[in-house]
């Protein structure tokens, strides 16, 4: 199958149903949790550089905030859809969940392309998005926070039209902010250190000591660069990665066999993520193609870019070494690669869990946010692998009670606790 005819949205509901069947769940909570409460489709009037009008297409999807006020973050994507949006929402739902913040799900997204956007127009989508949903979004109901090619200063921007609008500070508003603006120390770190810190409990969990794995990591963006550093940090070898390529319209993936370093890729690229392939090629990385990083012969697989990557289709290359796969995007793996991966007994750390160091940490720029008063790095990512490991244990400590799959076992967590949540607040 084409992994073009996929829908996130569907691939979420199957995800979601097979959890609400495990919980033998009734009707009321079924129907509920399947759909979001609530979605914002609106149009985004922007002036370009040129004079000229753009009406981009934007959304602010509202899964579930029975526990607490929504949160999630804003894509830019040229290839954005409502589905995607809804399902990414309801992934915000269960991730919260799962590492037990009192957050709930949402997501939000702009049809574009920042590579060909300036800096003064993007700044004026930022701020035309946040005048669309200026009403329905705010400290105490939902927090936006960046997500794919959002960033610091689109947080920023965000933020500044928000507290315009509303005529007040509100650093609450938002996360992922610069710091010294409201930011938090170790925010850009902690998604990616978060899937690295999920990979360590795995590999306690297996025996297997980091300094004799490797990895190949699918994306080069905020993820996973820093999953990439923390996982160097620990004594793993980096033996691939990937990347889209915006010139060439297509991926590729860069592999030396004895290691990557950090540092020198990290040189060869550009603010998006994006590598410079004919430098690249000049420190002698072989140049494969886009899918080649899932047919690695390592022990461990981070898919770290965009949902649906590991498809029926490129499951079955997937190398009987691999013993890990940790999902540090949201959605990345289909049900029927997934069924593939579950029949392999390879060790999946689910996205819920994988990815859930970065709304960890907006959660506690939040507080600091909030309290106007801020945590030095190490209290952060100090704070933040207590929280992931906690979670690591409870969801792999069910798992191995109730004999489940570790995707299964997450969502049956996060299922349950949203819907005792609904049901104690008298919704259903
Ligand atoms: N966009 C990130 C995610 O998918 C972070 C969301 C947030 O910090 O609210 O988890």
């Amino acid at each position: 199958m084409n992994k073009k005819s996929y829908n996130p949205f569907e691939v979420a509901q199957k995800q979601f149903d097979r959890a609400a069947d495990l919980l033998e769940l009734d009707k009321a909570s079924r129907d509920l949790l399947r759909n979001p409460l609530r979605e914002y489709h609106f149009s985004i009037p922007v002036r370009m550089d040129d004079g000229s009008m753009n009406i981009f297409r934007g959304f602010r999807v509202q899964h579930n905030d029975a526990r607490g006020p929504g949160k999630g973050g804003v894509r830019f994507h040229p290839q954005e859809t409502i589905d995607t949006v809804r399902a990414l929402a309801m992934w915000m739902t269960w991730k919260c969940t799962v590492v037990d913040i009192p957050l709930g799900g949402s997501k939000g997204g702009i049809i574009c392309d920042p590579h060909n956007l300036s800096q003064l127009e993007q700044e004026r989508l930022c701020r035309g998005w946040v005048r669309q949903i200026a009403r329905n979004v705010g400290p105490l109901s939902d927090i936006p926070a960046p997500d794919v090619m959002t960033s610091a200063q689109h947080m920023l921007w965000m933020l500044d039209e928000y507290e315009a609008i509303h005529g007040t500070k509100n650093p609450g508003f938002i996360t992922g902010k610069p710091v010294g603006m409201g930011g938090s120390l170790g925010r850009k770190e902690a998604t990616g250190y978060g899937t690295i810190i999920t990979v360590r409990e795995a590999l306690k969990e297996l025996n297997i000591n980091p300094e004799d794995t490797c990895a190949s990591f699918q994306g080069f963006g905020n993820v996973s660069q820093f999953a990439i550093e923390l996982y160097q940090q620990m004594g793993g070898k980096i033996i691939c990665v990937s990347c889209w390529d915006q010139e060439d319209q297509t991926g590729y993936s860069y592999r030396k066999k004895d290691g990557i370093d950090l540092i020198e890729l990290l040189n060869i690229t550009d603010s998006f993520g994006g590598i410079d392939k004919t430098k690249a090629q000049e420190l002698d990385y072989e140049l494969l193609p886009g899918e080649a990083w899932i047919e690695q012969d390592v022990d461990i697989l981070i898919p770290a870019a965009l949902e649906n990557q590991i498809t029926a289709d490129n499951a079955t290359k997937i190398s009987n070494r691999v013993k890990i796969i940790a999902e540090g995007a949201n959605g990345p793996t289909t049900p029927e690669a997934d069924k593939i991966i579950r029949e392999h007994n390879i060790f999946m750390i689910p996205d819920l869990l994988a990815n859930a160091g970065g709304v960890t940490c907006s959660y506690f720029e939040q507080v600091q946010s909030n309290s106007n008063y801020f945590w030095e790095k190490d209290e952060v990512l100090g704070k933040l692998d207590v929280q992931m490991t906690s979670a690591f244990i409870a969801i792999s400590e069910f798992a191995k009670s109730k004999k489940l799959y570790m995707r299964d076992a997450a969502y049956v967590i996060a299922v349950n606790r949203v819907a005792q949540a609904c049901s104690d607040r008298g919704w259903v």
